[in-house]
């Protein structure tokens, strides 16, 4: 037991010094700014290290402290442009014996562990106090205190924003609230694609609220080791309930939280996931709320969550943080260009007309690079033509080429999308229209609405369905009728129409054609093998090919009557997404009330 202890020791060591260079990692600023700092006269000392320079503010920058840290570049005369502007200069010779201790202690102690782990494992000592130490472990469960981040270093996300003020308030007095009946929230989940500021906006109701932040990443609880996933979610929230109230954060929930049934096909050992995702439920549904914690999640796949995490009293509330649109990206634009100085030529809008598509992330990058830019030519502030060449880098990116759609593609989808919101609008089919846009890959296309678990649901039936169809097709329709030729776009929509059919015809027994039979069973699309299962003949095979496009033929001929008679309607939806991207919830109301008074007259 002796020999634990110690081992337990070097533990504590290797945590504390990780904090602390996790501390530090977090306190680095981009080296752009220490040099528009420098330009600007603000820098009263540095110390230059070997391969940081550490440094001292004239005046702190708002939220921020007076230090800082950048990573030391390839700069020649830097020490000539210190020195000119009558900046205090020291050099640190870095004391490197302790971290190069530890370098060699790091992997000789993961070996130890590993080694540890699997004897006590697989020697028949069952999960008693020596996986303690293990279980207990917060390596990379991060805790912030006194968070500056506030809801208006997040721009560009009103709605989300909107929805979260009420979980700060909540935080701010747990028991009050609850008094008051006010519905506590519990589990928030974000949705978003990467970069639209998920992060950044959980970080903010724990700063506006000032409570603690703990946060993981989803994946993180699953890489470790076999059987700790599920005492982490323990640890984390022992640790939460501790400090309540405060803000648990779960980055990638999807990694964790992927639908049990999606494991089995794939056949990997995902009994870790499993248990991790239990003892999250379990965790999730063994607290009460009055005491002020709050899980927040982000995913940008909610398609793959486990239903069971979407239950009422678990991640019942869900937050779009949808990619921004002009106006966003103008505001988001405006927040990163107060760290910078840029020439008056430059307009947060201009850029925001240059920029579709671009994530929050993309952007702040942008203001980053382009600041380097300027830097680099050694220019008194951020010029036009910097913004230019930090754009362009960012369009080449190899995976981002397809992000900027031209003028001419922009007007088609804003045609086809406006065409899913018509036809979903006046078939009703439970599908309210929260958002449509023309903004590349973001999620909020025909006002997403996320799936709810199935016993939430009523069921479906054969005009919804049908309705559900012809919504699907309600794209293409538009593009015939206003362009009288069709695209590329609408392969999803084909796919989503025709498995809809299929199953209508092979599930449920919604073919007069077919009868009652079922084809197919639910929930085996496909085998292990990845091969259908055909239970019918060649015959039968060929009548449901039929029956589908039959009904695929009349869903069609819906669309395009519903498209026909609702032009002036689209017409004008186009335009307006045409200059600001997006139409919410309010702009697709008054459109479709104007054109229900154009139609009564
Ligand atoms: P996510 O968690 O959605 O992937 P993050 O919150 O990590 O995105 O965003 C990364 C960075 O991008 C932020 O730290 C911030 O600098 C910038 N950013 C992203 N979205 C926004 C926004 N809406 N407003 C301001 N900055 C943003
Ligand atoms: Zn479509």
């Amino acid at each position: 037991m002796k020999w634990l202890m110690v081992f337990l020791a070097a533990w504590l060591v290797l945590l504390a010094y990780d904090f602390s260079q996790f501390q530090k990692n977090n306190m680095i600023e981009p080296y752009s700014q220490f040099v528009v700092a420098l330009n600007r006269g603000d820098v009263s000392s540095v110390s230059v290290g070997k391969e940081t320079i550490e440094g001292v503010l004239k005046t702190a920058p708002p939220g921020r402290p007076k230090q800082f840290i950048v990573e030391r570049l390839d700069d020649p005369d830097l020490t000539k442009r210190l020195l000119a502007s009558g900046v205090t200069v020291s050099a640190v010779h870095e004391n490197s014996f302790f971290r190069d201790l530890l370098s060699w202690i790091v992997p000789a102690l993961v070996f130890v562990l590993i080694w540890l782990f699997f004897t006590r494992r697989f020697g028949g000592i069952s999960q008693g106090g020596g996986m303690l130490p293990i279980g207990k472990s917060r390596a990379r469960v991060y805790v912030e205190k006194d968070i500056v981040t506030r809801f208006d270093d997040v721009a560009g996300v009103d709605e989300a924003k909107q929805e979260l003020r009420e979980v700060v308030d909540f935080l701010k007095n747990p028991r009050t609230f609850s008094k008051l009946g006010g519905r506590m929230p519990k589990g928030v989940l974000l949705v978003g694609a990467p970069g639209t500021g998920k992060t950044l906006l959980a970080k903010a109701v724990a700063g506006e609220a000032s409570v603690p932040f703990f946060s993981i990443n989803g994946s993180e609880f699953v890489e470790l080791f076999v059987g700790l996933g599920a005492a982490r979610v323990r640890d984390l929230f022992q640790q939460a309930k501790a400090q309540a109230p405060c803000i648990i954060f779960i980055d990638e929930l999807d990694a964790l939280g992927k639908a049990r049934g999606l494991n089995a096909i794939a056949g990997s050992s995902n009994d870790e996931k499993e248990q991790t995702l239990n003892q999250l439920l379990a965790e999730l549904d063994g607290f009460d709320s009055a005491i002020g914690v709050v899980l927040i999640a982000a995913t940008n796949r909610p398609e793959v969550l486990d239903p069971a995490l979407l239950r009422s009293g678990r991640f019942d509330r869900q937050v779009l943080v949808d990619k921004p649109d002009r106006q966003g990206r103008a505001k988001i634009l405006e927040v990163h260009m107060k760290a910078i100085k840029t020439e008056p030529a430059v307009s947060p809008d201009f850029l925001a007309s240059l920029t579709t598509g671009f994530s929050g992330a993309d952007l702040a990058n942008i203001v980053n690079d382009a600041a380097l830019i300027a830097t680099r030519r050694q220019a008194e502030a951020v010029a036009m033509q910097d913004f230019n060449s930090a754009i362009e880098r960012v369009v080449a990116g190899v995976e981002r080429k397809s992000r900027l759609l031209g003028p001419h593609e922009k007007r088609r989808v804003a045609f086809h999308e406006m065409g899913h919101a018509t036809v979903a609008l006046s078939l009703g089919a439970g599908e309210e229209v929260h958002k449509v846009s023309v903004i590349p890959r973001g999620i909020g296309a025909l006002g997403y609405t996320l799936r709810r678990p199935i016993e939430d649901r009523y069921l479906m039936d054969r005009s919804e369905l049908e309705a559900k169809l012809a919504i699907a097709l309600g794209g293409r329709a538009s593009e015939v009728v206003f362009f009288d030729d069709i695209s590329t776009g609408a392969a999803d929509d084909l796919d989503k129409a025709t498995e809809i059919a299929r199953a209508m015809i092979t599930r449920y027994g919604m073919s007069a054609q077919l009868g009652l039979a079922t084809y197919e069973r639910e929930g085996a699309p496909f085998l292990a093998s990845g091969a259908r299962a055909f239970e019918y003949s060649e015959a039968t095979a060929q009548r449901i090919d039929a029956e589908v496009s039959r009904l695929l033929d009349k869903a069609m001929s819906t669309a395009l009557e519903t498209v026909k008679s609702y032009r002036s309607m689209i017409e004008e939806g186009a335009s307006i997404l045409l200059v600001q991207e997006t139409l919410d919830a309010a702009d697709i109301k008054r459109l479709w009330q104007k054109s229900q008074r154009r139609m009564a007259a």
